[in-house]
């Protein structure tokens, strides 16, 4: 398991299990490792891999609370070194990491026992701004998306955009707000120029135009919900409708989630 480099020392590892992207930003005097995948074992395994890049100690970012973007915390940061993230991703692991940990291990089948969970003791509300010695890292919170809690990261013509963004499989909509998600994208787009190198949190690298594309997509489904909603239409009816049917069952799975949780929001219910 290895790093490539996709920017000017700016490295992509991209996890088997899940998919999971893993970003490692590396400057004159500190790095910075953008997600820590699903446990100790592949917390351990991503520590070493980020040692055969650099000898520098490393800061870490949690792009959003899931597990597979953070259960690695415990064994990449030593007590106390710095772990970035959003207010809401802190307190859903301080919170209700237990809680997320029983659920998760149900769902997909996993043993997350031996996780201590931390969560991120640098929190970004809006914008924080990291030095690594000659380059700087922006982290960023852009509203309601993917979680609550998203942040994305920039530097030097790449934006590694977490769950925000995905490719290779529909967006997923467990904790989402699909009335706001795009909202969130169009403020990436003003950040992305033409050339600007967009990494995903699952998935393979992309460009502007699969940007676009998303939110687009996002966007068709956001008014699809509006719509049904204010008809008082059934919620099968819209999720028949949804664009992430393209995906087969995966996607019409998440397209009822999608109407459920905007259903709900429009309600007054979320
Ligand atoms: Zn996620």
């Amino acid at each position: 398991m290895r790093f490539t480099e996709i920017a000017d020392r700016v490295y992509l590892l991209p996890y088997p299990a899940f998919n999971v992207n893993c970003t490692l930003i590396v400057g004159d005097e500190r790095a910075l490792l953008i997600d820590t995948l699903s446990d100790h074992a592949q917390g351990g395994e991503l520590g070493e891999a980020v040692r055969q890049v650099t000898p520098l100690e490393f800061a870490l970012v949690n792009t959003h609370f899931h597990f597979d973007h953070c259960f690695g915390n415990a064994v990449l940061a030593p007590e106390g070194a710095p772990i970035w993230g959003h207010p809401d991703t802190a307190k859903e692991l301080a919170e209700r990491g237990e809680h997320w940990r029983l659920e998760w291990e149900a769902e997909y089948g996993l043993d997350l026992s031996q996780v201590r969970i931390v969560p991120p003791n640098q929190l970004v509300g809006r914008e924080a701004t990291i030095q690594l010695g000659g380059r700087e890292v922006v982290l960023s919170h852009h509203g309601r998306g993917h979680t609550a809690g998203d942040i994305v990261a920039r530097v030097d013509g790449v934006l590694v955009a977490g769950d925000l963004v995905e490719q290779g499989a529909p967006p997923a909509f467990e904790d989402a707000y699909p009335l706001e998600w795009p909202e969130a994208l169009a403020q990436l787009q003003t950040l992305c120029g033409p050339q600007t190198v967009i990494v995903p949190g699952h998935g393979e690298p992309v460009g502007r135009d699969f940007l676009d594309a998303q939110h687009d997509l996002l966007t068709r489904l956001d008014w699809l919900i509006r719509e049904g909603h204010a008809d008082a239409a059934p919620q099968e009816r819209v999720v028949a409708a949804s664009p992430l049917n393209q995906w087969g069952q995966d996607g019409l799975a998440q397209s009822r989630i999608a109407v459920k949780r905007g259903f709900a929001q429009l309600s007054g219910q979320l």
